[in-house]
């Protein structure tokens, strides 16, 4: 990957929190590259320090050492063109799922009227399958549907990173699978440069285009591959031989970031 392509560059990142018990190292040495519109997954250890990557590359902390660049520009501050969705998808009950998704057009700057907002939104709630529920209030859709509605309150505003940590995390598998399906045509669609935080394998050989293994704490980058999948991927392509070895380099690699086998 050419490094002045990059869209999101983190060069020796270091960082440590300050705990009553001192410094706690969490991140060291990391370097990573992700190209414009690519799909890059990070996998790791429990506690490893993959939220604090997320941070750290929207600015909400600035590393000890070494820095994060968005487009080359060193990242100094929070950025608000990053587009985030979380496990829990934190919509607010007292607004549709339309005003929900509209969110973040209200509070970015923007030069879109109502009805351009409107018809934006509506876009993508239909990409995802949410057409005739503008109108409802969360607590009326399925755990599956909030989260579709929050993955289109992620992007609505076209942030320049999107970043996703455990999204489907808490989605049974078989919704989990569909949710696949629609990210990839998400991303395919609107070309954002996207990260996402996961614990499931066989999501990141899916999904993305390069996958990380982070070690464990602190986290450095233990281990890079790419996905063998094209552009249009399908779930069942994960049971094909290419992504199946993937898959078992990658347990492997977990096992050896854990410390449970020697490299
Ligand atoms: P992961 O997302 O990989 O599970 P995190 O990045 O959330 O890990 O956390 C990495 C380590 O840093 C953990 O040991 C966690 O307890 C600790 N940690 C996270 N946030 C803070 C904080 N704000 N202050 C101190 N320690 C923290
Ligand atoms: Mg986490």
């Amino acid at each position: 990957m050419i490094i002045s392509n990059s869209q999101i560059e983190l060069i020796n990142v270091t960082h440590a929190y300050k705990t009553a018990a001192g410094p706690l190292p969490v991140v060291n040495e990391l370097s990573l590259q992700m190209a414009p519109a690519s799909f890059t997954a990070v996998v790791g250890p429990s506690g490893c320090g993959k939220s604090t990557l997320t941070r750290l590359i929207a600015g909400l902390l600035i590393p000890d050492h070494g820095e994060v660049r968005l487009h080359g520009e060193r990242v100094t501050s929070p950025r608000s063109t990053v587009g985030m969705a979380f496990q829990n998808p934190v919509l607010l009950e007292w607004r549709s799922i339309l005003d929900n998704v509209l969110l973040p057009l209200e509070i970015v700057p923007n030069d879109l009227n109502r009805s351009a907002r409107e018809e934006r939104a509506g876009e993508l709630l239909a990409m995802v399958g949410l057409s005739g529920f503008e109108d409802k209030k969360p607590s009326e859709l399925s755990g599956g549907m909030r989260q579709r509605a929050s993955l289109c309150r992620a992007i609505v505003h076209r942030p320049e990173v999107l970043i996703l940590d455990e999204p489907f995390g808490a989605l049974d598998a078989f919704t989990r699978e569909d949710l696949w399906q629609i990210m990839h045509a998400l991303r395919t669609k609107e070309k954002i440069t996207t990260v996402l935080i996961t614990h499931d394998l066989r999501e990141s050989v899916f999904l993305a285009d390069q996958i990380v293994v982070l070690s464990d704490r602190p986290a450095t980058a233990q281990h890079i591959v790419v996905s063998p999948l094209g552009p249009d991927r399908v779930v069942d392509d994960l049971y094909t031989p290419e992504p199946t070895k993937l898959l078992a380099q990658l347990r492997h690699q977990i096992q050896i970031a854990q410390g449970r086998e020697v490299a």
